[in-house]
This record gives structure tokens, sequence and C-alpha cells, in this order.
């Protein structure tokens, strides 16, 4: 604490800072905070995601803000929904002590009469999306001419979902006096243009931008068909009973397709992405957060700046190309200094992704192999012993019954009834396929000239071809023993079983 004490905070913001159990500064915030607290001029501030940018600038510019004064003070300009929640919520925790200022988020999708009501109250700090805060300025909601601090948060991302314009725009609107701070995790050529243009000699902090990907994080990659990635990922998920992780698709219909499949074999799964509405999109995240949902299939861009905490794996279901989007998704998990684990499924052609962000990102990937089925199957036993040797229940029961049951048990032997239970269990827990998904390898792909399996032909989308139809297309009751869907998925899988 003694540490954020240096940097000049005042005692409510430490009180917080303690509850929140912020020991010690991160290396933005150590930087940052000073600067901001007492500067006048611009600044910049670059760094992983992960690194605490949201305290970095918040802390200052809530401490900087003059709460008896009722005119909106600052701006948070974020790319998506979610970031501007998230960010006001910060700023409403680390105020708590403080003497009161108003902060409101506001973004697209959600009512603007509601907006409009709520900014009617004095509002020193609004968070806001582009699109929506130039609606609300147009119909006179918001006026920023007494702005004294615009931020711009996640600016690279707000650049890359095409904000271009509407930042122009915005900036035009606001007073030349202010204070600009910039918060981006890269300094791509565009926003070397907005500082150029709008920015008076900033100050630069640069956080290791260099070698950007938090050291927090393992990586791994397994070589797979993309007809058996969601098989492999529900391998990953058994083997694993307490993770809780993101899993990337491409494009909205995947992560759709992929929850749904999910869903469908009793996962606890949902989708976040663009098309959404905001009240979906606030439940599904709501429900993330409270560990209702173990899984979260999302877009990149929906995904951006979401801050859930213990997160313990980032799946990259496809893989993107850019290694700026990897680092991102990755950034995902081991926040707050924990640790985590990114794993990729690519394809025996894409082994050359890997190389590259092995290069560009100078980390070190490692091949996993996908959990064979009698390993999980296992593991989920032995749990189900245990969970009965944990069980005490014997006063709830009914005494007659216990006794109509003994007798009922008492022609067959403790191992037998053991051997049929584990059976029954077993049945139950329905484990998919147990074919071996480690049978691509790059090599083999390579023979073959980057044609035929790796490609279109096989199947169709991941996890859509006819085997996985069958497996989560009839059946909610897949895992819960559906046996005609069991001996279909077999039949299948023995058709297809090595090459
Ligand atoms: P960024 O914006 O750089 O991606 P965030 O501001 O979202 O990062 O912070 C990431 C996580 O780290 C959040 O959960 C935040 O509460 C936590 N955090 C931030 N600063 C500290 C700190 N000094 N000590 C411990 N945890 C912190
Ligand atoms: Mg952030």
């Amino acid at each position: 604490m003694g540490k954020f004490k240096q940097l000049g905070l005042s005692k409510p913001i430490l009180k917080v800072l303690e509850e929140l159990e912020f020991t010690k500064p991160t290396e933005i915030q150590e930087q940052a905070i000073p600067l901001l607290l007492e500067g006048h001029s611009d600044f910049i501030g670059l760094a992983q995601t992960g690194t605490g940018k949201t305290a970095a600038f918040g802390l200052p510019l809530l401490e900087r803000i003059d709460p008896s004064n009722r005119s909106t003070q600052a701006l948070v300009l974020a790319p998506t929904r979610e970031l501007g929640q998230q960010i006001a919520e910060q700023l409403e925790t680390f105020s708590k002590y403080m003497e009161k200022v108003n902060v409101l988020a506001v973004y697209g999708g959600a009512a603007i009469s509601n907006q409009i009501r709520a900014l009617k109250k004095p509002t020193q700090v609004i968070i806001a999306t582009p699109g929506r805060l130039i609606d609300l300025i147009k119909r006179k909601a918001v006026f920023l001419d007494e702005l004294e601090y615009l931020v711009m948060d996640e600016a690279d991302e707000m650049l890359n979902m095409g904000f271009k314009k509407e930042l122009d725009k915005i900036l035009s609107y606001t007073p030349v006096e202010k204070l600009t701070w910039l918060f981006s995790a890269t300094m791509p050529s565009e926003i070397k243009k907005i500082v150029k243009k709008y920015m008076e000699d900033p100050v630069e902090v640069k956080i290791d931008v260099k070698n950007k990907v938090n050291t927090n994080i393992e990586h791994q990659f397994a070589v797979l068909k993309r007809s058996d990635k969601l098989e492999a990922l529900c391998r990953f998920i058994d083997i694993y009973p307490e993770m809780r992780a993101v899993v990337f698709c491409r494009t909205k219909r995947d992560t759709q397709e992929l929850a749904e499949s999910l869903l469908q074999i009793n996962y606890k799964a949902d989708a976040i992405h663009g098309d959404l509405s905001q009240k979906q999109r606030d439940r599904v995240m709501g429900r993330f957060k409270k560990n209702d949902l173990q899984l979260l299939i999302a877009t990149d861009v929906a995904a951006r700046g979401i801050d859930v905490n213990d997160l313990t794996h980032v799946f990259h279901f496809t893989v993107p190309d850019d290694e700026s989007y990897y680092t991102h998704r990755s950034g995902r998990t081991a926040r707050a200094g924990k640790k985590g684990i990114s794993i990729s499924f690519i394809n025996g052609r894409e082994g050359y992704k890997i190389r590259n962000f092995e290069k560009k990102l100078k980390i070190n990937f490692q091949q996993v192999e996908i959990p064979d089925a009698d390993k999980i199957a296992s593991i989920r036993i032995e749990k189900w012993a245990e969970n009965i040797l944990m069980t005490n229940q014997s006063e709830r029961l009914n005494a007659k019954l216990v006794k109509k049951v003994s007798k009922l048990f008492s022609s067959i032997s403790k191992e037998e009834l053991i051997e049929n239970l584990l059976s029954i269990q077993l049945d139950q827990l329905n484990l998919g396929s147990n074919k071996d998904l480690n049978t691509e390898t790059e090599k083999s792909d390579r023979k073959e000239g980057g044609r035929g399996r790796g490609g279109r032909s096989g199947s169709n989308r991941y996890g859509r071809d006819r085997r996985s139809k069958g497996r989560s297309g009839g059946s909610k009751n897949h895992r819960k023993g559906n046996k005609k869907a069991t001996s279909d998925s077999k039949k299948s899988t023995k058709k297809k079983k090595r090459y």
C-alpha cells in the first residue's frame, strides 16, 4: 500500500485499494499515476492488456474531478458497451469513499431515452461508446463545453472498429484546452495520426511493448482435424472440471453454433457477439461472472477489454491470422498476476501461424495432445466415487425404503453391485466417441501439399460433420446415455478411425 501512497493518491482512494487488495501498483500505474495526477500535458499510455490501465487513468481522473462542479468534466471513450460498463463500475468502486462523483456509462443498443433521463442529473464523468455519444450530443443531452479530460481507452480497437469518423467528430466538440489521455495496447499508424492531429506534445509511457504477451500465460497448441474440434474442446473441459474459459471463434455465426452444440451436450456455455441486443449481452456477461456459465464463446470484438477474473483457459477455436489478436485474446486469462493457459486448435496446415506468433511475439508454444476418453472416464469416475464416499444422508432417508432396497439387492454381491453401478455411470458420462483425436500432424499434411484432410472435403464447419451432427443433433440426452446416438457415433467413428 505504501507504494500507492508514494504515487500521491489520497486517503479515500488508498482505503479502497486496500479493500480491493491492490497491494502494489502495476508498472503502467506506477508510471502513469504521478504524471496524470500532477501533469498539465497530454498523455499516451501503451501497455499490454490486463496490466491495470483502467486504474492507471481512473484513479488520477477521480482525484482531479471537482465534485462540487456540476458540469461534465471528464469523458472516457471506449470501443464496446461491455468495456464502457466495466470502466464505469470500476470508477464507482474507486470513488466509494470520496465525495460523491456521478459516473454514467452510455452506449448503443440500450434505450436512448433512459440515458437522456439519467443525464439530466449532473454527471461529472461520462463513459461512452463513440456512436451513442454523438447521438446524445446531437440531442443536447450531453454538453462537452466544459470538458477538462478526455480519455480514449483501447484506442487501437476503436479505430479497428471503424470509429475514426466518430472520433474526429467528438474531438471537434471538445474544448481545445482539455487534456487528452490515450491508452492503447498497440500503436498502429492510425493512432499516430490521431496523436499528431489532436494531441499536444504528449508524454508517452510505454511498458514492455516489445514483449507484450503476458508471461504468466502458457501457450499451447493442438493439431487436429477441423471436424474434431468440438469433441476435443469437450475433452479439455472434462479433464479440467474447474475450467472457466473464453473460446474464440472467428465469426458471430461460429460462436452461436458452437455455444448451441455445447449446450446440447450439457455444458454451461453461451455466446457473446455483436448481433445480440444489449440486454442479451448483459445477461450473458452477468451469468458468466456469476459462474453460472463455464464457457463464454466470443468473437474478437465482443470480448475485447472484457475483464473477468479467474479465467483458467482461453481457447482459439479458430486461430487468428494477426498476432495482435492473439495477444488480446490470450490476454483474457492470466490477469492480475494469475496463471493461465491459452490453447490454439490448428489443422495440419496452420503450423505457420504458431511459428509466426512465436517469432513476432517472442513466446514459446508447446504442442499438447488431446486428452483421451479413457483418461477422462477415470477422472470422472473417481469424482463420482468420491462423491458417494462423502455423502452422508442416512438420516434423511425413510428406513422402510432402505430396508426394501437392501432386500432387493441382497441377492447380489458388493462387487456385482459396484460393477452394475459403474457401468450405468459410465453410460451416463457418455464420453462422446473414444477415438484418438491426435492423428493429425503437420508433417502428414505437408506431404499432401496442403490440400485434402485439413481442407473442406470431409467436413464443413468445425465439428459439424455427419458424426457430430449425430452427436448433438438428436440428443439433449446424448451425454445422458442416449444409446442410439452413442452407437451411431461409434459407427461413424469406426469408419473414420486412424489413417
Ligand atoms: P487493462 O485495461 O490494462 O487490460 P484492467 O484495468 O482491466 O487492465 O485490469 C486488469 C485486472 O487487474 C482487473 O481485474 C483489475 O481489477 C486488476 N488490477 C489492476 N491493478 C491492480 C493492482 N495494482 N493490483 C492488483 N490487481 C490489479
Ligand atoms: Mg482496459
